[in-house]
């Protein structure tokens, strides 16, 4: 069994574009606008953490805060001044938001050439057409692992766990492009699935994205597979300072005696997510100083 490690791979690939970056000394460095709405103490960790990540590579990483009580309107067009600044070349809204505004419309709103998680409806269909796209980020960051570890994945039986439009559904499309990583049979499970058992023991390659903690146990899978976990869940542990341990949607012991490659929770999927929000702001500068937008 070899552990995937996610913190490697994610501080490598940053490394290599921070010293990209470095090169242009003559011109702004990549920009990432984080649009969040209200108090939401989770948000605030994920916020912080990409804010940080931002400065440690040579990003620019700026906060725009809004209340809780924002009108959907007013943050549209707050959106729309973000993608009309030549000055920024990234813009992710920070997820959930308050229910009175719709997701879908703040996520179609952004330009899909800042769109750095890559959840526009442009970007997922240019993704589908295995056409350049900005991926969106923690799918990316699994294709980034895939690679690092040189995984095989032609004619390899994929099967993802999860239909969501952030990790599940992009993923699935992912593993069967024409491609590598890619060429996969996949198998996209779901809460409506009958007897995914029977999928998961004919999988070589299992990408459990369901938000349940250890679904997916030792005696469900065969020998040799690959496991790229997805899940986060935090559990009580009187053992740990904090209070509480993670765990993922795949019973790490169990199945890591019997899998190829794994990764583990946390330092897995998760630092992967950041590096490829990060990597997307890289290729949207790019793009910009293409377009002479410096
Ligand atoms: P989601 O709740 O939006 O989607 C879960 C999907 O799993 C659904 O499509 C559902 O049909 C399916 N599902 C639920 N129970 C199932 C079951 N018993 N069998 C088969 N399918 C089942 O979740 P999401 O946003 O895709 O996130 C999934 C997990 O990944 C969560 O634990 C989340 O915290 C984690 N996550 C981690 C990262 C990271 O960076 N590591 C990023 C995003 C999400």
């Amino acid at each position: 069994m070899k552990l995937i490690d996610g913190k490697i791979v994610s501080e490598q690939l940053l490394t290599e574009i921070s010293k990209n970056i470095q090169q242009h000394t003559n011109i702004r460095s990549p920009h990432l606008a984080i649009v969040m709405v209200g108090n939401h103490p989770a948000s605030e960790t994920y916020v912080n953490a990409k804010i940080k990540t931002c400065e440690k590579f040579g990003f620019k990483g700026s906060l725009y805060k809004y209340p809780e009580s924002i009108k959907e309107k007013e943050l549209l067009s707050e959106i729309q001044k973000l993608n009309e600044y030549h000055e920024i070349d990234g813009v992710i809204v920070q997820l959930p938001l308050p229910k009175h505004i719709s997701e879908h419309q703040v996520i179609e709103t952004i330009s899909p050439n800042k769109d750095v998680d890559g959840f526009h409806p442009i970007n997922i269909g240019r993704m589908a057409k295995n056409l350049p796209a900005l991926l969106p980020a923690t799918p990316g960051g699994i294709l980034e692992l895939l690679k690092f570890y040189q995984i095989e994945t032609v004619g390899k039986h994929c099967v993802v766990i999860g239909r969501s439009n952030i990790v599940g559904s992009p993923m699935s499309i992912l593993m069967g492009r024409n491609g590598y990583p890619g060429n996969c049979t996949v198998s996209l499970c779901h809460s409506k699935t009958q007897n995914l058992e029977f999928f998961l023991k004919n999988a070589d390659i299992i990408i459990a994205a369901a938000g349940q903690p250890e679904l997916v146990k030792g005696d469900m899978v065969k020998e040799g597979v690959v496991v790229i976990d997805v899940g986060i869940h935090r559990v009580p542990d009187t053992s740990k300072k904090s209070g509480y341990r993670l765990i993922g949607d795949v019973e790490f012991e169990t199945v890591a005696p019997k899998s190829s490659f794994i990764t583990p929770v946390p330092g897995g999927v998760g630092p992967m997510t950041i590096a490829v929000l990060l990597k997307n702001t890289y290729l949207a500068w790019q793009q910009s100083i293409i377009n002479k937008k410096i």
